[in-house]
């Protein structure tokens, strides 16, 4: 009697633990399907979403909606599915042929570990260097740099030296459409040159420093390259075999450079399925503006203020909850729809 009676007890204790995890599993699952925190006390989105640095493209996500870059996050598995959708639409493959068209003889190289990977691109920026002093036009050109206590990085389309002896950062949009963008689409494409050209501007000029790139990139300087890219280095007629050593010939090549800041900024719009240009805006730069939006931009990602979503009583921004992913679960959409509605009704009593 007593051994049945233990082994009750232990069914019974087994069927408790699995109910358990059950309820937990179902909670889980819930949640992943409704509520979703967009903001947390205490927590910037920096530290929130393990940010070390921010791409330029992140401040670009943000001027359209920063609930979205939050749901970006928390979601990812939507972002994934968008921005497969969105490689498809915007013309991916122009990007690639035209890089492909200024550097025919491009190579695969194998990397090992991520300070090679970061020391192709500065392999490709030491290269690049030259070229465009010498007046050639360079693509896909790597900037980077400390920009209000952020580290950016990004990389420009397109730079070159115009007819008239002005350094040229142009920046190729395609366009499903063939027609020029919504202004509340062009606004982040302004943001975006603007930002590369501050990025640009202070890399000329020599306010890139080592111990900022090592630390915001998490970095080590004493890192060897791997034999791939030793071998590709020693080819290309570069002696540094690891990364600390690249970063301060990357540093020599900027610091005596004759590079000047960029003089123009300009948008080239290309229709997606034809290839055709659509048109040319050119982007006016003005410093002070740029730099106090910048500092607005900055104050989510610190956590110094909310994060804010589109306006849906604005008819030029409600459109873009249309074509958001997230529009069905998205909570600050949600919100402000009852508002509007409770307003409504209190009009009408
Ligand atoms: Fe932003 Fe609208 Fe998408 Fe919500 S539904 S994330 S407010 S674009």
């Amino acid at each position: 009697a007593l051994a049945l009676a233990k082994k009750e007890e232990r069914i019974n204790g087994q069927i408790k633990k699995r109910g358990h995890l059950v309820v937990a599993l179902f909670e889980r699952l819930s949640n992943n399907r409704s509520t979703v925190t967009l903001s947390v006390p205490d927590q910037s989105p920096m530290e929130r979403f393990s940010k070390r640095h921010l791409n330029v493209t992140h401040l670009c996500e943000q001027s359209w909606c920063e609930i979205k870059v939050v749901y970006g996050f928390l979601k990812p598995h939507m972002k994934r599915r968008e921005m497969r959708r969105t490689a498809v639409t915007t013309g991916a493959s122009i990007h690639l042929a035209r890089e492909l068209e200024a550097n025919p003889d491009a190579v695969t190289v194998v990397v090992h570990t991520k300070e090679d990977r970061e020391a192709l691109k500065l392999i490709k920026l030491i290269q690049m260097v030259p070229a465009l002093e010498s007046g050639q036009l360079v693509r896909e050109f790597p900037v980077l740099g400390v920009l209000d206590g952020v580290f950016f990085l990004g990389v420009v389309d397109e730079l070159y030296c115009s007819e008239s002896g002005e350094l040229v950062l142009s920046e190729l949009k395609t366009r499903s459409h063939n027609s020029l963008p919504h202004p509340a689409q062009a606004k982040g494409h302004s943001l975006q040159v603007g930002v590369y050209k501050l990025l640009f501007d202070s890399m000329v000029q020599g306010s890139m420093k080592r111990d900022q790139l090592l630390h915001y990139l998490k970095l080590r300087p004493h890192q060897a390259f791997g034999s791939e890219l030793q071998s590709y280095a020693q080819k290309l007629g570069l002696l540094a075999v690891t990364f600390g050593e690249l970063v301060d010939h990357l540093l020599v090549v900027l610091n005596f450079s004759n590079l000047q800041p960029i003089d123009k900024l300009r948008l080239e719009y290309r229709h997606q399925s034809s290839g055709g240009l659509i048109g040319t805006r050119e982007v006016e730069f003005e410093e002070t503006q740029l730099r106090a939006e910048l500092m607005g931009y900055l104050a989510f990602w610190r956590g110094e203020r909310e994060p804010h979503g589109v306006d849906i009583e604005d008819i030029e921004e409600a459109w873009k909850c249309r074509m958001c992913p997230y529009e069905e679960s998205c909570e600050w959409r949600r919100s402000r729809l009852q508002e509007v509605m409770v307003e409504g009704s209190k009009k009408a009593k």
